[in-house]
């Protein structure tokens, strides 16, 4: 394909597969009707939806590259690395993320019985039940419990009062390293992103490591263009893009039709300048 700055990319959402509400198909659907011309599916540490959502992409004339959000551990932090255009049949992508699936069900025990000293009963069944994917129970499938259960109104206010650090319901996790989540990607042939970098706590100290320490892992570029970001941040970040020589990338980070304020394709284009993400993976583009 002709590679323009100017599309309507999506390179970042969920689907039932990790923390999202709707089906890969049903994603496809709503980014070719939303105007998208490129699009991802980034299930959080998971690509059982990938041929999914491929061939779903396919059916539509919607172009498709592979995609995953991978947790990490940096800083005492946890950063999401999201990897696009990677080989889904590698063995090391998919043992990687097997890997840190792998925590995640003793961890949400753990959070079912911190939940239950603060008086909330029954939350690892409850939270089960909204997850689509047994292996991936996560912190999103707590809050939408927690809000049926009339806990709290929406699931920010559960994430606000329950599920974040200091909080009742928090069981801090080890995540992957910052190291092996570029490896696995760029092994598969995938391109690395620093996912939403507005969104972390970090030190401006801390920031310039983790930049740092991506690009010399083999990472590549860094979401300007984010749901989680404000206008501001898109202006800071293309110019953090630029400062490291990375790539950028665009992507609503969209989870459900009632829950994300974002919907897909609906986001400002990348700002001038910068070398889009999907430049790099002209060849892996489906
Ligand atoms: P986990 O991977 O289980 O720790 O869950 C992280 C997920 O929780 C993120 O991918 C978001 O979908 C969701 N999340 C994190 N913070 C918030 C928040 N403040 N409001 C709503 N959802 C959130
Ligand atoms: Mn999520
Ligand atoms: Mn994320
Ligand atoms: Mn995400």
């Amino acid at each position: 394909m002709q590679v323009q700055t100017i599309l309507n990319a999506d390179l970042h959402c969920h689907s039932v597969v990790s923390d999202g509400t709707l089906t890969p198909e049903a994603l496809a659907q709503r980014a070719k009707t939303n105007g998208v011309e490129l699009w991802a599916l980034t299930d959080h540490d998971e690509i059982g939806g990938q041929q999914r959502a491929a061939a779903a992409a396919k059916a539509l004339d919607l172009l498709y590259l592979t995609g995953t959000e991978i947790s990490v551990t940096f800083a005492s932090e946890t950063v999401h690395i999201v990897g696009l255009g990677f080989d889904a049949d590698d063995v090391g992508i998919q043992q990687g993320l097997r890997s840190t699936r792998g925590g995640r069900n003793q961890r949400a025990m753990e959070m079912s019985d911190s939940l239950a000293k603060a008086g909330i009963a029954g939350a690892y069944d409850g939270a089960v039940k909204f997850a689509g994917n047994p292996d991936l129970i996560s912190r999103t499938h707590f809050a939408r419990f927690l809000v049926e259960s009339g806990v709290c109104r929406e699931t920010n206010e559960v994430f606000r009062k329950y599920l974040t650090e200091g909080k009742p319901g928090y069981v801090p996790h080890r995540w992957a390293s910052l190291r092996d989540a570029v490896t696995w990607i760029t092994q598969a042939q995938g391109v690395a992103v620093i996912a939403h970098p507005g969104r972390y706590n970090f030190t401006p100290n801390e920031e310039y490591a983790l930049f740092t320490e991506f690009k010399a892992h083999g990472g590549r570029a860094v979401e300007v263009v984010t749901g989680s970001h404000t206008k501001q941040e898109f202006v800071k970040y293309a110019e953090t893009a630029k400062e490291f020589g990375l790539a950028a990338s665009r992507g609503s980070d969209f989870h459900s039709p009632e829950e994300s304020r974002t919907d897909l394709g609906t986001l400002p284009f990348l700002p001038d300048g910068l070398t889009p993400v999907w430049e790099l993976l002209a060849g892996r583009i489906r």
